[in-house]
């Protein structure tokens, strides 16, 4: 029986009440006056349940969906103003045990190489990402407790912390593996991590045991009670996310909200991040056997109906997606993006030959974290590369409390004005220099407190003329 405070995987994500749920949508998609009450209530920006956000997925009123679009940027705007958060993926390793049907690095997939970074290689990568500008990474790795056993992750997330090379450092280290412990969870917040992102792949069970065949993955319990195993190991900031194109997306976006939900309910806070990557194609992964794909179009509608319904939580893409569609979704509420990305183990540092051969999906978006920033900010976007909140402590719902009172705009955007500087000042280009010079000098006019605006102005200066780094509120 659906129960969003339970801890039983089939009890919070209830295959039934998703059903339910989109048997309701369809039946009021054209209900006109619960989708106006819906935008309504959405408009109070305190979220909409699965339900409510369901039909307006499934609404197919063309004026209506044109509001759900202004809402969505609005929301956007409010809560987020224009700033984006800039990362990197770092892949530690590509040895994997699992079977996963979609992914290049699964077990019976003998041609690819199979690398993992020695401690060595991890500071090669890193240098090569601090040199890009890079502060904030997420890292990755297959499941493999021999090769990549959680002393190794440990001891990599130690390596990338201690490397300091020129003015470069890297301040927040989220990590990507596979569902464990709460045992683990515990050595990985201790070793001071800041998001940790697991993707639930399918919220649909069945689907998720054919596409999981063989491996530890294919626990659906234990997956998809990872975030609470998390939670119960200290850590409050947690990343969800489901791969569109693997089940029909109307199920999968209801299974998201219905996990969202359940974090809620049972620890009190909603997950930091949503992710919303789309299938590609990889090494002997053809997305043409997927029925499941999703259109651009219901892709930006998703965004936009993530963005109304859970507000506070950011919202990630990768370079999966292409710099049009990034473009799109950028509007409808995406929060994070990942720039110059290598999704291949030693990318950063080997150049090429190696991102060819051991990569986990193609890249879209191509383009170097210089060309991703200058593009941001001719769309008078502020990159920014911040990460003060999780050095200041304020995690979980310390971060939400803030955040929901509106208070975090009083660090965001002076945060990322500083860090922008810091970029500029240490890796830009001449022109990109030029133009993030220019924005910055007009947004610390919008700072409304005189007196934040003042040290913001001595911190810039102190940047590019003492050669001061890390201010941050
Ligand atoms: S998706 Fe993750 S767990 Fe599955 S094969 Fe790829 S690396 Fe391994
Ligand atoms: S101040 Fe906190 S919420 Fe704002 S950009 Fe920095 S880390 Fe993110």
């Amino acid at each position: 029986m659906y129960n969003p405070a339970s801890r039983v995987a089939e009890e919070f994500i209830d295959h039934q009440e998703i059903l339910d749920t989109l048997k309701y949508a369809e039946e009021n998609k054209h209900n006109e006056a619960l989708i106006t009450e819906l935008i309504e209530k959405a408009k109070l920006r305190k979220g909409l349940s699965h339900r409510e956000a369901s039909v307006l997925l499934e609404c197919d009123i063309e004026e209506k969906n044109q509001e759900i679009y202004a809402l969505a940027e609005q929301i956007k705007k409010d809560f987020y103003g224009n700033r984006i958060v800039m990362f990197a993926p770092l892949y530690l390793s590509n040895y994997c045990v699992n079977g996963c049907t979609y992914c290049p690095y699964h077990l019976k997939n003998k041609h690819i190489p199979r690398k993992k970074l020695t401690q060595e290689e991890v500071r090669r990568e890193v240098i090569a990402l601090q040199d890009m500008g890079h502060k904030r990474l997420a890292l990755e790795a297959g499941e493999d407790p021999v090769n990549n056993p959680i002393e190794y992750i440990l001891e990599c997330i130690d390596t990338i912390y201690s490397i300091k090379h020129k003015n470069g450092e890297i301040r927040r280290v989220n990590v990507n593996i596979a569902a464990t412990t709460v045992e683990n969870y515990r050595k990985l917040k201790d070793a001071g991590i800041g998001t940790y992102i697991l993707f639930q792949e399918t919220y649909h069970k069945e689907s998720y045991l054919e596409l999981h065949p063989t491996g530890p993955k294919h626990d659906y319990a234990y997956h998809t009670e990872a975030m609470d195993r998390a939670m119960e190991g200290g850590i409050d900031d947690v990343g969800i996310g489901v791969l569109f194109g693997l089940d029909k997306y109307r199920y999968e976006f209801a299974g998201l909200l219905m996990h969202a939900e359940h974090l809620e309910a049972v620890w009190g806070v909603g997950p930091h991040t949503i992710s919303v990557p789309r299938l590609r194609n990889a090494d002997d992964i053809d997305i043409n056997s997927f029925t499941n794909g999703i259109s651009d179009d219901i892709f930006a509608k998703i965004v936009a109906m993530i963005r109304i319904a859970v507000p506070y939580t950011g919202m990630i893409i990768s370079t999966r997606e292409s710099q049009e569609c990034r473009e799109r979704v950028l509007h409808l509420g995406v929060s994070q993006i990942s720039g110059g990305s290598k999704t291949s183990v030693g990318g950063y540092a080997d150049g090429e030959e190696e991102e060819v051969s051991s990569e986990q999906f193609e890249v879209s978006d191509t383009r170097t974290l210089d060309e991703v920033v200058k593009w941001l900010m001719e769309m008078d976007y502020v990159p920014s590369f911040c990460t003060a909140c999780y050095r200041e402590g304020r995690t979980g719902d310390r971060f939400m409390s803030l955040c929901k009172s509106g208070q975090i705009q009083n660090c965001c955007h002076p945060n990322a004005l500083m860090t922008l500087k810091e970029y500029l000042v240490d890796y830009a280009s001449e022109e990109t220099k030029a133009i993030g010079d220019k924005l910055i000098e007009k947004e610390i006019t919008t700072i409304p407190k005189e007196k934040v605006r003042q040290i913001v102005i001595e911190n810039l200066k102190a940047i590019e003329e003492d050669n001061r780094r890390d201010f941050r509120f």
